[in-house]
């Protein structure tokens, strides 16, 4: 069966001056137009007591210096905005009503479609850059290269807190589906993941986390403590606040490949991947370092699911009161919370790793889940 798939790749940009003016323009038209078109649906609203927004044409002669940014930005505000109202009206219980966007508190994006002419499309990738409306050829540091058959649907560009501009592009192609793999109990894993290790396997794997994120960490936590006795809005607080947002923004970096690299060893391994559903994100995630301290076990899961999914393998998640520590993988013997890092069994006297033990437990019980056994 043909399905339609969408994959996408975020690249560094590095523009000239001018592009980056433009784009800082576009950035903030769009949020003109955005709250432009709000305004006037609320009070059309009022009056009539009928949903309708006007599109962005309207707006271009009051403002003319709407028509020096991509027309393609302002439509897609538009879109975004009927979309943020479909949504608010279907799910109001989920979404919020539609909001106005301030400089202070919206991220600075813009996003635009690729049209397709018979003289060619209207954004496309050359060796070391994108090509864009208005903006021409934007220098471009690619990660990794979209496949030759793929689609380039469209861009999003946005610029970070500490002043980088980023674009992700978002393609679509036609894959065939995968056919399914029914896993075995050699071509399964179990994984627990935990703070102390990275992750344990059932086969007795400690992955630790790597070192560099915790010496990360740990810098980050001396800026936090260092900006906390700073005083406020002196200059030197400024800095210490652009040096906290870099790092922070490296960190994030490091950590993404990191995910990246490991979840796609596994999913390349392993038939079928089991894992319990912790909520290691509070327990990890520090409100000191805002959640950079954390390993990304959520992302890492979902990345996870993704890459197996993809090649018609299975990630099995088992519900987080499934007992795992507490039992031994070896008999089935229930007993008492364990703490310490090994573990003797009082009935068949085997002795556990506490982690490795969980983790042949989640496999157990993840294999049972799978082929829909009661454990
Ligand atoms: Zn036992």
């Amino acid at each position: 069966m043909e399905e339609k798939q969408y994959t996408t790749i975020k690249v560094r940009l590095e523009p000239t001056p001018a592009q980056a003016e433009l784009f800082d323009k576009t950035f903030g038209c769009c949020r003109y137009i955005w709250n432009q078109m709000l305004a006037d649906e609320q009070r059309f609203y009022l009056e009539t007591g009928s949903h309708f927004i006007p599109t962005p044409a309207k707006y271009k002669k009051g403002a003319p210096f709407l028509k020096e940014v991509d027309n393609q930005a302002l439509t897609q505000e538009y879109n975004k905005l009927s979309q943020a109202f479909r949504l608010f009206f279907k799910h109001p219980e989920t979404f919020r009503h539609p909001r106005f966007k301030r400089k202070k508190d919206d991220r600075d994006s813009f996003t635009a479609c690729n049209h397709v002419f018979e003289s060619g499309p209207t954004i496309y990738t050359t060796r070391d850059g994108i090509r864009m409306t208005k903006a021409g050829i934007v220098k471009a540091k690619f990660s990794r290269r979209p496949q030759a058959w793929w689609k380039l649907r469209r861009v999003t560009v946005s610029r970070s807190r500490t002043g980088k501009y980023y674009c992700s592009i978002l393609y679509e192609y036609s894959a065939e589906q995968p056919e399914r793999i029914i896993p075995t109990a050699e071509t399964t894993v179990g994984l627990k993941c935990s703070i102390q290790h990275f992750y344990a396997t059932d086969g007795g794997v400690l992955a630790d986390p790597p070192r560099w994120l915790k010496e990360s960490r740990e810098k980050l936590a001396q800026l936090q403590r260092k900006l906390s006795r700073m005083e406020l809005d002196s200059r030197n607080y400024q800095e210490a606040v652009q040096k906290y947002r870099l790092l922070h923004e490296h960190i994030a970096n490091q950590r993404r490949d990191f995910l990246h690299k490991e979840s796609r060893r596994i999913a390349n391994d392993w038939d079928a991947v089991c894992v319990r559903d912790d909520a290691l994100r509070e327990m990890a995630g520090g409100a000191l370092t805002g959640g950079a301290g954390s390993f990304g076990y959520r992302m890492f899961r979902e990345l996870l699911r993704y890459k197996l999914e993809r090649q018609g393998k299975s990630l099995v998640v088992l519900d987080r009161y499934t007992p795992t520590t507490r039992t031994c993988s070896a008999c089935g013997y229930a007993g008492e919370a364990v703490w310490g890092n090994t573990w003797v069994c009082p009935r068949c006297g085997a002795v556990h790793d506490r982690e490795i033990n969980a983790a042949r437990n989640i496999k157990a019980q993840g294999l049972a889940q799978y082929f829909g056994k009661s454990a």
